[in-house]
């Protein structure tokens, strides 16, 4: 029994959730003021730099999708690990119970949610003995299921497109991460940084990969081979013009930290861990005894936080065209690729249970020249009123199978979402009259600030975040990424990044 203990995991929880750690800061600051005034990548991480500052001061989660938490936890040798193991889990419902986490451990079978981010597999535990008697260390990351997609694991030799032939070599390994990077676009909300193991077995090798991402983003690679590798990778890859939410631009990855393990003399896997700009990682070191915090690692409490944005929030530019929901098809044809849109108006959100449910059941709500937003806030319900605490896009690409099926029969007319989406969409938009606009991929806070309020809620008995909420949002902005006459930026970006990334198939 550590009395502390669990308030200690708690406050890690919470403000890992809520408060990125400085290094990420500084690598985001670096990005914002890389990016030239006025282009979308720019307004992109304004939004961004605006969100950081909303969750740290609001206490709120950064990103509505606040991951699949991972502990790393050393103990002296002796402690009780089952205890520990309860009062980390009872922890994780509590802050979920407060609204810090989204309630996110679904069953894989009937996708019923647990509501408590407890169920098998859910949260992650890892613990470890160390010769410190005095001293727990407990490590938290949260990582999101849409930077958790585009994770990739080759296995080499391999052909891989506009690159060429990887080999079993650190040469090969370069190409992978490159093609990884390429290959994630905006869907992982660019600009991310990877964790990479050479070697291992599938599983061994994706866990590594994963331990990566607890090293800071400026340190160096003790083994020389791959801090030259590290650094090799971080000074071309942003050359490939993914941009900040694969909106184009000059920064694709803030970060490249690289692992090795042995493997078995027919396998050489290279894994790619994918962490998005929401890089959530925190730790703190406890006194064994009490279990309170003796110092956090990762960010010093007594240097204090610079806000990301100094200037009075997202500006605007004077050129967004306002929308008002519903709409008619003139208006949204008129619509085109780049445009910047404020909504307002009703909107309702759905995302993998309700697209599935729409695809053999007639909507609980008249969808016509509606706005449809592949979200899934976190919400909170005080007496009858329920309140959006964070409220990003969720991964788009995940509803192709049945979105121009869904347009087509109940007239949906906005799309919105992140990281864009597929030939068939596209191809409906044209068909129907529609657009798919791309929100800023984690600003859960900035898009909250839109929501005005929670009109209603249907099919909720797929749980919160896969609930078809009734938002009524002002000044929503986003980018036409799709339009209705058959372009589609991320098409574009994804053309020309793959063109740059053959230029780098040599170095
Ligand atoms: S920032 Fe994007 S990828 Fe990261 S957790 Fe949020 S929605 Fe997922």
């Amino acid at each position: 029994m550590i009395p502390a203990f669990f308030d200690s995991v708690l406050q890690l929880i919470v403000k890992t959730s809520t408060d990125l750690p400085p290094d990420v800061r500084a690598a985001m600051a670096h990005a914002l003021s890389s990016e030239p005034d006025g282009t979308r990548s720019s307004q992109a991480l304004k939004i961004i730099a605006t969100n950081i500052d909303l969750a740290a001061n609001g206490e709120g989660a950064i990103c509505q999708d606040t991951g699949m938490p991972t502990f790393e936890i050393k103990t002296p040798v002796g402690v009780n690990q089952i205890w520990m193991k309860k009062q980390v889990r009872e922890a994780v419902a509590e802050a979920t119970r407060r609204g810090k986490l989204r309630p996110n451990s679904v069953d894989s079978i009937t996708g019923a949610n647990s509501g408590d981010n407890l169920g098998p597999g859910t949260p992650i535990l890892h613990f470890e003995q160390w010769e410190q008697d005095d001293e727990v260390e407990v490590k938290l990351i949260l990582k999101g299921g849409g930077c958790e997609n585009t994770n990739a694991q080759y296995s080499l030799p391999a052909e891989l497109p506009h690159l060429g032939r990887a080999d079993r070599s650190l040469e090969g390994v370069r190409k992978c991460i490159l093609h990884a990077v390429w290959h994630a676009q905006g869907k992982g909300c660019a600009p991310g940084a990877v964790g990479v193991c050479i070697g291992g077995d599938r599983t061994s090798g994706y866990t590594e990969a994963k331990q990566q991402l607890f090293r800071t983003l400026d340190d160096v690679n003790p083994d020389g081979r791959l801090a030259e590798l590290e650094a090799e990778v971080m000074r071309t890859v942003n050359t490939l013009g993914v941009g900040t939410m694969g909106f184009g631009g000059s920064t694709s990855l803030i970060g490249c930290k690289v692992g090795v393990l042995n493997r078995l003399p027919a396998s050489f896997f290279v894994s790619v861990a994918y962490d998005c700009w929401a890089f959530r990682r925190l730790g703190v070191v406890l006194d064994a005894k009490s279990g309170e915090i003796k110092r956090w690692i990762y960010r010093d409490p007594s240097t204090p936080v610079i806000p990301m944005f100094d200037q009075a929030g997202y500006q605007r530019t004077g050129r967004e065209v306002t929308l008002r929901t519903p709409l008619d098809e003139a208006t949204v044809r008129s619509l085109k690729v780049g445009d910047v849109v404020l909504v307002s108006g009703p909107m309702f959100t759905g995302r993998d249970a309700v697209h599935h449910h729409l695809m053999s059941h007639e909507p609980p709500v008249d969808l016509r020249g509606a706005a449809l937003y592949h979200c899934g806030p976190v919400v909170k319900k005080d007496g009858d009123r329920w309140t959006v605490t964070a409220a990003g896009p969720t991964t788009s690409i995940r509803e192709e199978p049945y979105q121009g099926e869904i347009i087509k029969r109940y007239g949906v007319r906005l799309v919105i979402g992140k990281g864009g989406m597929g030939g068939k969409t596209l191809a409906a938009l044209k068909e129907h009259g529609a657009v798919y606009l791309n929100a800023v991929g984690g600003a859960a806070q900035f898009y909250a600030n839109k929501v005005d309020g929670v009109d209603g809620v249907s099919l909720l008995e797929f749980g919160t975040p896969e609930a078809m909420w009734h938002l009524r949002v002002t000044e929503f902005p986003a980018i036409v990424t799709m339009d209705a006459h058959g372009n589609s930026l991320h098409k574009d970006v994804e053309q020309e990044s793959g063109e740059r990334l053959q230029a780098l198939a040599t170095h």
